[in-house]
């Protein structure tokens, strides 16, 4: 049986950030994913400065697509404005193999299916063996089926349901931009141009409210590419969209059980009002690593559950009444009314 001192089941954005602290402390490390990387992840590849500075991501030398955005045109029912903010695109494509690789793991690609706690550690699928094992395997992640679901059930009500493509585009208009509400859709949807002619185009929407109506992102699909054809934003383009879902943050109450440990996805980390997730899975991944390697306490309570510390929400609603007699209404109500 191969032995490693620690074992990481998903190489995602919170796999190969762990991975990669972990080989950096010394520790043999074996990363095991049942996709052959690169592989595709479903995904709009935005990702935040805070994200580039905790990979310490140096973009220069970064070998693939990598776009930076000044603003984000936000349309919100009648309005139509640009949010100054500095943000980048990436591949998932790409990006992943490159932070898995980067990371200096050992990779296997290998279907986890069953794991068995042993007094010395753990025990996957009775060929690989470790003394800690770490969950970063996404929604369906077999560790969090086997040591957390039980403490920690998915809440339907923070479980998100998406529809996107991404597909080689020559796109004319370099900005991103996001359509909030959308015909009552409890979420928004997203136009992301990459660099180098790629294009990612998708909605979202919380699952339980849209069962609630009879209603499913599909057929806000329909509407939504009716808007970029109108726009001009995307013509002649062979849609083939795919849905996946994912959990936002609700109350993490249990993320270690022994040596065993879950991050990003997994322990359904992705912030309440933008659904981002790459960087939740990567702060997670670095504090179980931290927690591993000092024997500190790892906790995730304490990560941020929205996308800016004031609220996006908030600041978007400031933008859009602003010079307007009337008021924004207050975060918390308008996050409560769409479901956030
Ligand atoms: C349509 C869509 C758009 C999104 N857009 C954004 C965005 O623009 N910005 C953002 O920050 N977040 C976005 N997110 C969220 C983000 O993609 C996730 O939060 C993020 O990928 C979580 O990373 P992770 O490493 O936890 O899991 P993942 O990236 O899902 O990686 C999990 C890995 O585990 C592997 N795995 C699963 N089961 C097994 C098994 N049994 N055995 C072995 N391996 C297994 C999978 O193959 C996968 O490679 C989006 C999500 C969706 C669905």
């Amino acid at each position: 049986m191969e032995t490693f001192d620690a074992i990481v089941v998903g190489g995602g954005p919170a796999g190969s950030a762990c991975a990669e602290r972990l080989v950096q402390a010394g520790a043999s490390v074996l990363v095991l994913d049942r996709e052959e990387f690169p592989r595709t992840k479903l995904c709009a590849g935005w990702i935040t400065p805070e994200v580039v500075a905790d990979l310490d991501l140096d973009v220069e030398g970064y070998p693939h697509r990598f776009n930076t955005f000044n603003g984000i045109v936000v349309h919100l029912k009648w309005l139509k404005f640009t949010l100054p903010s500095v943000q980048h695109s990436i591949r998932r494509f790409e990006f992943d193999d490159y932070l898995l690789r980067r990371s200096g793991a050992r990779l296997r690609t290998h279907n986890v299916r069953s794991i068995e706690r042993v007094p010395d550690g753990f025990i996957v699928d009775g060929a690989f063996r470790s003394k800690y094992l770490v969950g970063a395997g996404g929604t369906r992640c077999p560790v969090y089926r086997t040591f957390f679901r039980d403490a920690n059930p998915r809440a339907r009500e923070l479980q998100a349901a998406t529809y996107e493509h991404e597909f080689a585009h020559r796109w004319r208009d370099e900005r991103c931009h996001l359509w909030f509400f959308e015909k009552g859709l409890p979420g928004y949807a997203w136009y992301v141009p990459k660099a180098d002619g790629y294009l990612n185009c998708g909605i979202g929407g919380m699952a339980e409210k849209l069962k609630a109506r009879g209603d499913d992102v599909k057929r806000h699909w329909n509407h939504f590419i009716g808007i970029l054809a109108r726009r001009g934003l995307v013509e002649g383009a062979g849609f083939a969209p795919k849905g996946y879902s994912y959990y936002l943050r609700g109350g993490v109450e249990v993320v270690r059980t022994g040596d065993a440990f879950i991050t990003g996805d997994s322990a359904g980390l992705a912030t309440r009002d933008l659904c981002e997730g790459i960087g939740p899975a990567i702060s997670s991944g670095h504090r179980a690593a931290e927690s591993i390697i000092e024997g500190t306490e790892y906790r995730l309570d304490d990560l941020a559950a929205y996308s800016s510390d004031i609220g996006l929400v908030q600041r978007l609603l400031e933008r859009a009444f602003a010079g307007s007699r009337l008021r924004p209404p207050e975060t918390r109500p308008v996050r409560e009314a769409v479901g956030l």
